[in-house]
């Protein structure tokens, strides 16, 4: 097949978001290693403090791009649906200048699948493109099942505990009450977008960060809805050499952690977006003062701050950190996570179990695959009290129960490293994107399907 050798661009359009940029950066080394120049575009706001780290890389700002901060004003539905209404034109502006400056040397617009409106750039200057999915493949397939809902019947629905309960058609076990719409109200328009995400955009492939082993069904399912061709070559993180933080890395606790016992800390992280009420951190840290176990806690800057009792507690028996430095280190025993889908996929890779505690609907669903289906971790639900926080960290580091779980995760680490090897199925999955990068997608249609 002819080679494409002299289309090597790549443009990458990540979410501005800390947990979109991170495996959208990781993708792009992937790809930079196969001999790709990387253009990232990004909006005025989101610096990755990167240029310097990813020397090979390319960076452009797409102007007057809604700024994040806006979430916290018309929630994150809205927000969503505004960004692509706003840049779709700024974005064919952009990329019609670098080819104007550059030459046609773009491959493909491999852009998050949140930000659709690139496909009307990719459409207008026929490059291919393909969108990258930076959540679990389930998820993928429950905003599927939710795209084709009826919003009011739905509501309705909900009332009955049967039907709350009744298992979703091919995704045991999901059921109907575990769709992913928490944190996405009202629920009328965020079906609206979930449609949206599929009817504007064309792609002739999806990328998505998982490992088959993890989600087979699911991504079997999300191959026949998408009827392109799907791309897991997770978890990005195990190959990439640079970290891509939006906020500085503390690394004092690293000295704090070489000075613990193997597997007995307790690392705490709610991600780079929610934050704990007041009350619930009162009741962990009093829980995890308890459990006598020690603990490395992420407060980011703009938390709300610790009572004054509480800091005082936990920097006697822990360590508060303002945002981690992500390497593995062997004194971690479990991980308190909000389960999101990165969090999710470096404590799978260092076989580390959890401890969920999520906050919206698609964590709430990686919890449940977390607790049940994959069984490495705990999920505690309802009000946090300090008695069950205490109980459920003995049970993850010192009881059997944990042990066993951690044996569990262990074995997905196992294969987690198995797949990325030469032969492994994120590996094949890679080449396989590579070899269409550089020869089908010559010939692709640019429109792809919209699925
Ligand atoms: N993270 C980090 N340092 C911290 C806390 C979090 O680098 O102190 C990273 C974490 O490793 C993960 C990302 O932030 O890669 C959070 O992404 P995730 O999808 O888990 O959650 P989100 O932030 O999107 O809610």
């Amino acid at each position: 097949m002819e080679k494409r050798a002299e289309k090597k661009r790549i443009v990458l359009v990540p979410l501005p978001l800390q947990g979109h940029i991170t495996p959208m950066m990781q993708l792009g080394q992937a790809l930079n290693s196969k001999g790709f120049s990387i253009t990232v575009f990004l909006g005025e706001f989101n610096r990755v403090s990167s240029s310097k780290h990813f020397p090979g890389f390319q960076f452009i700002t797409i102007p007057e791009i809604l700024p994040v901060a806006e979430v916290e004003a018309i929630g994150p539905v809205e927000f969503l649906i505004k960004l692509n209404k706003t840049s779709e034109a700024n974005f064919k502006d952009c990329v019609s200048q670098m080819l104007i400056q550059q030459g046609n040397d773009i491959a493909c617009i491999i852009y998050d699948d949140l930000m659709y409106f690139c496909g009307a750039a990719a459409n207008e200057f026929k490059i291919p493109s393909i969108i990258f999915c930076t959540t679990s493949a389930t998820h993928k397939v429950c905003n599927y099942v939710l795209s084709k809902l009826n919003a009011e019947k739905f509501l309705i629905d909900m009332e009955d505990p049967d039907l709350q309960n009744k298992v979703v058609e091919n995704l045991h076990p999901v059921s109907f009450k575990d769709l992913p719409i928490g944190g996405f109200e009202p629920l009328e328009r965020f079906l609206v977008l979930c449609r949206e995400i599929i009817t504007k955009r064309s792609a002739c492939g999806a990328i998505i960060n998982t490992v088959s082993c993890l989600e087979s069904s699911s991504l079997t399912l999300l191959q026949q809805e998408f009827g392109i061709p799907v791309y897991p070559l997770g978890p990005l993180h195990i190959t990439a050499k640079e970290t891509s933080s939006l906020l500085e890395e503390d690394r004092s606790c690293i000295e704090w952690l070489n000075k613990q016992k193997p597997r007995s800390v307790i690392y705490i992280s709610m991600g780079s977006i929610f934050d704990i009420e007041t009350k619930e951190v009162l009741e962990m840290a009093n829980g995890l003062c308890d459990s006598n176990q020690p603990f490395l806690w992420v407060i980011r800057p703009g938390s709300k701050p610790l009572p004054e009792e509480v800091s005082k507690m936990v920097s006697e028996k822990g360590f508060i950190v303002k945002w981690a430095p992500q390497n593995a280190h062997p004194a971690v025993g479990g991980f308190w996570s909000h389960c999101g889908w990165n969090s999710t996929l470096e404590s799978i890779a260092e076989g580390v179990p959890m401890i969920c505690r999520p906050f919206n609907g698609e964590q709430k669903l990686n919890a449940l695959y977390i607790e049940s289906v994959w069984r490495i971790g705990i999920l505690l639900q309802g009000e946090v009290e300090r008695g069950g926080v205490e109980r459920a960290v003995k049970r993850l580091i010192m009881d059997e129960e944990g042990a066993s779980m951690r044996e569990r995760a262990l074995v997905l680490k196992e294969k987690f490293n198995y797949s990325v090897r030469s032969g492994g199925s994120s590996y094949n999955a890679l080449n396989e994107l590579v070899n269409y990068l550089e020869t089908e997608g010559k010939d692709a249609k640019t429109s792809g399907s919209n699925y």
